[in-house]
């Protein structure tokens, strides 16, 4: 995966003279340099000029516009910078910024202080002329407060810049569907044309018989290498294995695999959905296949969800350079035992084994939907600890992206009956509060679940999309969140027009 370029953008005026310019270029150099070099940052920061005029304002935000490798711009006021000069620009900036709201120096040198220090150090009131503007232009971005070297000032940043690379990877991102949604499923259906100006990334569908043709056309030889890699990845179970009754099923996943791969390599695409009432001419549904597909990086939705195959994807670069897994994922079946109410996730299928603990198996199993041959899974535990879910539902005049906080724990007892990988978690601040809030919210039973995508990451991706955005988390109550649910529906309903 490339990765973009941050900008970082400081902004001055000519009053100060060459002399003091000068030096807030030095500082700014220095501070971009730190933040390029900060392993808190994924991305690359570039230095931009600093900015002292409205023409250099407006032909740097024309420039960022242009450059699809820049995801967006760190804009910081050194001193001052008269904040009608930044109107041109950033009425037109099409991407998305984040303002830094630091100073050079750490420490006031209180012994020495004089009016030299008091005017090139300014950013204390620079900062809030720009942010007068900002707000006044009703602009989305984040504000990130603190020294440029304090660690959890960095975190801020890093987690925006996260958001902006997926971001930045959603715009012109195509998504395939193979056949349409589920028949008669309310929440997988949305609006395509309004996701498409909304998010920047078009969803399109084929029939499942451009798969089929690729499907059919891998190689045998092809097929012999990916079974090998699975003996070297996964504990296959022997009836699968090479001499086993079924190896031939463990042979159609593979193919199946190989001309998933090929058919979204050749369309470019960056995730797909498949639905189990189209699958005319593929032997199985695809399991194994879509497990390891997301694996690689791919978003996926079941049942034709391209809302969450999109979501799925975008958390995948969220995490790219972290820790802990991203999935797919399904609300499927509780423990309600009043107490440890538990939630077990999983799908028929096709969980992403980047959550999975120790070595996934492959196995073989009936699948009681479909119509077809029994499908080849990888089969596992999720690990314990903090997750999330997050799901984006089309509310017919707006997206929402709704997040709930959950702890993910060890099965308390083993579930050697259960055919498919699972998660279990709790839900934060408890089952009744959260699962209540949820449907109050429309959440869809479908979602992006991650160890890595902190809700964050999720807050500061609906902002760069100029979205809704609801959490449930150890701080919510179930009256003050149904009552945001209604100011948002207002919000949402008038805030087309507050800019004037
Ligand atoms: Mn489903």
């Amino acid at each position: 995966m490339k990765l973009p370029e941050i900008w970082f953008v400081t902004g001055s005026q000519s009053l100060y003279g060459e002399a003091t310019l000068r030096q807030v270029a030095a500082d700014s150099q220095e501070i971009a340099k730190a933040l390029d070099h900060s392993a808190q940052i994924p991305l690359p920061v570039v230095y931009r000029p600093v900015l002292t005029t409205p023409e250099a304002i407006r032909t740097l935000c024309q420039e960022a516009n242009s450059t699809p490798n820049c995801a967006g711009l760190i804009l910081w006021m050194h001193t001052f910078s008269p904040a009608k000069m930044w109107i041109g620009g950033l009425t037109q900036l099409r991407k998305p910024f984040a303002h830094f709201h630091t100073q050079f120096h750490r420490d006031l040198p209180w012994a020495t202080i004089d009016m030299d220090y008091m005017n090139l150090h300014q950013s204390a009131h620079g900062d809030r002329e720009a942010g007068f503007l900002h707000t006044r232009l009703r602009l989305e971005r984040k504000v990130v407060v603190g020294h440029w070297k304090d660690p959890e000032t960095l975190n801020r940043l890093g987690a925006w810049s996260r958001s902006a690379h997926a971001w930045q990877d959603w715009q012109g991102a195509r998504f395939v569907r193979f056949g349409d949604n589920m028949r008669q499923v309310a929440v997988t259906e949305g609006d395509k044309v309004s996701a498409e100006i909304c998010f920047g990334f078009s969803v399109n569908g084929h029939g499942v018989g451009d798969l089929v043709q690729e499907v059919g056309a891998v190689e045998d030889t092809a097929v012999d290498t990916l079974v090998a890699e699975y003996e070297e990845c996964y504990d296959i179970a022997s009836e699968l294995r090479r001499q086993g009754a079924r190896h031939a099923s463990l042979r159609d996943g593979a193919r199946i695999e190989l001309g998933l791969r090929s058919f979204l390599s050749a369309g470019n695409f960056k995730g797909f959905t498949t639905t189990f009432e189209d699958l005319h001419g593929l032997k199985q549904l695809p399991g194994l296949a879509v497990q390891r597909l997301m694996a690689d990086g791919y978003g996926f939705g079941a049942e034709g969800d391209w809302k969450t195959a999109a979501l799925v994807r975008a958390m995948k670069v969220i995490a790219s350079d972290l820790p802990g897994g991203t999935s797919f994922m399904e609300d499927y079946t509780y423990h309600l035992d009043p107490q440890n109410h538990l939630v077990l996730g999983a799908h028929m299928l096709e969980i992403c084994p980047s959550i999975a603990t120790g070595r996934p198996s492959l196995q073989i199993h009936p699948l009681g939907i479909g119509g077809k041959e029994d499908p080849v899974r990888l089969v596992f535990d999720a690990p314990a600890g903090e997750a999330l879910n997050a799901t984006l539902i089309d509310l017919g005049n707006r997206f929402r992206l709704l997040v709930n906080e959950v702890e993910a724990v060890q099965p308390p007892e083993a579930l050697p009956k259960l055919p498919v990988a699972r998660a279990v978690w709790k839900c934060q601040p408890d089952f009744k509060t959260a699962c209540a809030a949820w449907i109050q919210a429309g959440g869809a039973h479908h979602t992006g679940y991650s160890y890595a995508v902190k809700t964050e990451n999720l807050e500061d991706f609906s902002a760069m999309a100029g979205i809704e955005f609801v959490v449930i988390d150890a701080n919510t109550q179930a009256r003050s969140f149904r009552e945001s649910l209604r100011a948002g529906e207002v919000y949402y309903h008038f805030s087309k027009g507050f800019v004037a």
